[in-house]
């Protein structure tokens, strides 16, 4: 039986829910308009009124905003309200570049809550749960937002933030957590502690974990769910439009339900700026439709993905994105051919490495220099310089035929390479130094 937080929201039919989305968008453009000079500036740029918004057809009307723009107008440009209605600031990781700040009114942080909370019940969470929140906790969003879902939903929180491995292990143990929520690659890393142990999936009580705020392969679920003997869903969504809970997984694991009562999807060309039709893959830009401080219209997200209004057997009508599998900063150009750490990863898992790895593009002369190491499994690390040798080829060549170029493949020691906590950094380019 399928469970939902928000029956009536979440199974919705689309065309009503189109209804509610311009009912809200409309409001949502006068209060930015009317509170956020920066904003508003650029909508008279565009020659563009209140007045022209009558509903989400005219959602295309609007300007966009990127993420220079929010480092631009850092850190009150976008404020929508004044600062003695906001309860609560928190900022992105940094990933790529200055942080940016967000504000929530009391509303704003109820609403993300609720978002999260849709996500721990389509995940199978009840108040019968324990929920072990292990994103960090402070600024960024993931453990905050995680775990004001886990409350909503009257799961028995334990707020453990991220690190301390040994420590999640035993807490998840003695106090029987159920469901399991941080990052995918720390949940990678604790399933690898947990395997040195040598405890099983049978040891630990989890039967679901809540996995985001990177980007993460199928076979890197696969991996999970092995390891932790759970299903792994995946949650995505970023600061600036609240946090963790934009969108969610059902048991259907195929691509996440927007929360699209409160966020609104387009797909855009990232060259062009055009809307592209249902089904194109193109950049996410969103428009939140119920934000009061900080509330974002068609915001450039550079993540990746495919939309999709395929009917679910969840029951759910909220429109789908598929994994977004990088975002547009996190493409390498490489000797000319565009590379996805991502596409790497499944390389690995596919060959059955373990998903510990470092891409290193550095420049020598006028030509890309493109390394990859990897970890041997334990199993490997005794074998002969010529038996690692023809393994690091065989990696390299099925490098090569995924991706178009040949990287140079490093073995290297079981351990070698920093294990994450939080979101993973896969990926050093050494030409932006020299830039
Ligand atoms: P930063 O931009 O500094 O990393 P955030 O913590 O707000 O700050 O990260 C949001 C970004 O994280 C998203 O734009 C997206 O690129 C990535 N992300 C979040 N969840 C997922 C997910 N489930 N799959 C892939 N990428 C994700
Ligand atoms: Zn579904």
């Amino acid at each position: 039986m399928q469970n939902y937080y928000q029956k009536e929201i979440e199974t919705m039919p689309v065309e009503e829910m189109k209804q509610l989305q311009s009912e809200k968008l409309v409001k949502q453009v006068k209060h930015v308009y009317e509170n956020v000079p920066y904003y508003r500036d650029l909508m008279d740029k565009k020659g563009v009124t209140p007045d022209d918004i009558k509903g989400i057809d005219d959602l295309h009307k609007l300007p966009f905003l990127t993420k220079a723009d929010l480092r631009d107008a850092y850190p009150y440009g976008l404020l929508a309200k004044p600062l003695s209605d906001c309860v609560r600031i928190q900022s992105t990781s940094g990933t790529t570049g200055r942080r940016v700040v967000a504000f929530y009114t009391q509303n704003d942080v109820d609403l993300w809550e609720d978002c999260c909370a849709r996500a721990i019940v389509a995940a199978g969470g009840t108040n019968e749960d324990v929920c072990q929140v292990a994103y960090g906790y402070g600024l960024f969003t993931g453990g905050p937002g995680l775990n004001g879902g886990s409350h909503k939903v009257g799961c028995l929180t334990l707020p453990m933030s991220s690190g301390n491995t040994e420590r999640q292990i035993q807490f998840m143990t003695d106090l029987s957590a159920t469901i399991l929520c941080c990052t995918p690659s720390y949940a990678a890393y604790i399933g690898e502690t947990l395997q040195e142990k040598g405890l099983g999936p049978d040891d630990i009580p989890l039967k679901a974990g809540i996995f985001g705020a990177e980007p993460w392969t199928e076979e890197m679920r696969r991996n999970i769910e092995n390891t932790l003997g759970i299903k792994a869903y995946d949650i995505y969504g970023l600061t600036e439009t609240s946090g963790p809970g934009v969108a969610f997984e059902c048991s259907e694991q195929t691509g996440m339900h927007i929360n699209e009562d409160h966020f609104l999807a387009e797909i855009i060309d990232p060259d062009t700026g055009e809307v592209l039709p249902e089904g194109s893959k193109g950049e996410l830009v969103f428009t939140s439709l119920d934000k009061e401080a900080f509330p974002l219209l068609r915001y450039r997200t550079r993540d990746i993905c495919v939309l999709s209004r395929k009917k679910c057997s969840c029951g759910r009508t909220l429109i789908k994105m598929a994994k977004p599998m990088g975002r547009s900063d996190d493409m390498m150009i490489i000797r000319g051919v565009n590379v996805f750490p991502s596409q790497i990863e499944t390389v690995l898992l596919n060959e059955g490495y373990q998903p510990n790895y470092q891409i290193v593009v550095d420049r020598k002369g006028n030509t890309d220099t493109f390394d990859v190491n990897v970890e041997m499994n334990a199993d490997q690390f005794t074998d002969t310089v010529s038996g690692v040798t023809a393994k690091e080829k065989a990696l390299a060549n099925a490098m090569k035929t995924m991706l178009g170029i040949n990287p140079a493949v490093h073995l290297v020691a079981p351990k070698s390479i920093v294990r994450s906590e939080g979101k993973a950094v896969r990926v050093i380019d050494k030409r932006k130094l020299h830039d």
